[in-house]
């Protein structure tokens, strides 16, 4: 098979506005160390020609597993102090698509996402019968008190004091790849918005919203107020700029984070095509991402 020489992988830790405890200087290594490490381990495999796939399953599992960002282990606590998790994967090449959402016995929920996508015939599951499809497949389950870090916990807590919501969004993680093999993929997974109403399901895991990949437009994860990304429908909405308007991708991010904003939406997001070009856009305060190709990695936090 032809091999493209071009590899490259960008993932996103969230958009939102910084809290005061991620400007320490102690804190914002520990965020480029696991952001490095999670870039490390997805590039690893797209330099043993792995797939897009693979690699970005990899990065976002090493950030879900970071008790530093808002998706698995160290996820917020919906209003009743529970973690409700999503996350979805997407395949370029193919189109196929798993998605989990309110899910909180899943240590990896991009796991659970892929599962979905290779052995059922459907695309997205919820709750309880996502957590016993993977089970059935062989994946364990967990306690779900075991994904919650007292930082969240005490956040939460204060939270409940103040009866007001948490400003401080950021942390959801995403990923996306260009493989050897010319194949892009996305995946994107979170804990989704402090303070959410028990089963509130937010854009991550919904693909068009804030996942989504096509090997004949881009690969695109999403980060910021999940309703507005599912009302832009907005990874379709820059991905289909490409489609049907045949926009660069830097073009087509710019019309649909302008969509987004005119709903009022904050956020931003990740993206890239199969030819390599990138592009991360945001219109909050901040926005955690990095990216790893041939010639360098970067990890920005600001
Ligand atoms: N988009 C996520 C959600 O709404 C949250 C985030 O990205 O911070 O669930």
């Amino acid at each position: 098979m032809k091999t493209n020489s071009k590899i490259l992988l960008i993932i996103h830790g969230g958009a939102g506005t910084l809290p005061k405890s991620a400007t320490t200087s102690r804190s914002i290594d520990a965020h480029n160390k696991a952001m490095k490490k999670a870039l490390l381990e997805g590039y690893g495999i797209l330099q043993k020609n792995g797939s897009s796939l693979d690699a970005v399953c990899a990065a976002v599992k090493i950030l879900e597993n970071s008790a530093l960002f808002n998706a698995g282990y160290g996820s917020v606590l919906n209003q009743k102090g529970k973690v409700e998790l999503d996350a979805a994967i997407m395949d370029g090449s193919t189109l196929k698509a798993g998605s989990v959402a309110g899910v909180s016995r899943i240590r990896n929920p991009v796991l659970a996402a892929k599962f979905i996508m290779n052995y059922s015939k459907h695309v997205m599951l919820i709750g309880r019968h996502a957590e016993n499809f993977v089970l059935r497949h062989g994946m364990k389950l967990i306690n779900s008190e075991s994904l919650i870090t007292s930082h969240q916990y005490e956040k939460w807590q204060a939270l409940k004091i103040k009866k007001q919501d948490d400003n401080e969004k950021f942390g959801t993680v995403g990923a996306v790849a260009l493989d050897r093999h010319s194949n892009i993929a996305s995946a994107t997974s979170t804990g989704g918005i402090m303070n959410k109403a028990p089963g509130r399901v937010g854009d991550s895991p919904i693909i068009g919203a804030g996942t989504y990949a096509n090997n004949e437009t881009c690969a695109v994860s999403a980060t910021g107020q999940g309703e507005f990304f599912i009302r832009s429908v907005f990874s379709y909405d820059l991905a289909a700029q490409m489609q049907y308007k045949n926009l660069s991708l830097e073009v087509a991010s710019t019309h649909a984070m302008k969509r987004l904003a005119s709903l009022g939406g904050k956020g931003g997001f990740i993206a890239l095509d199969r030819s390599g070009n990138m592009a991360i856009q945001f219109n909050t305060e901040a926005m955690y991402y990095g990216y790893i190709n041939e010639n360098e990695i970067i990890v920005v936090n600001h």
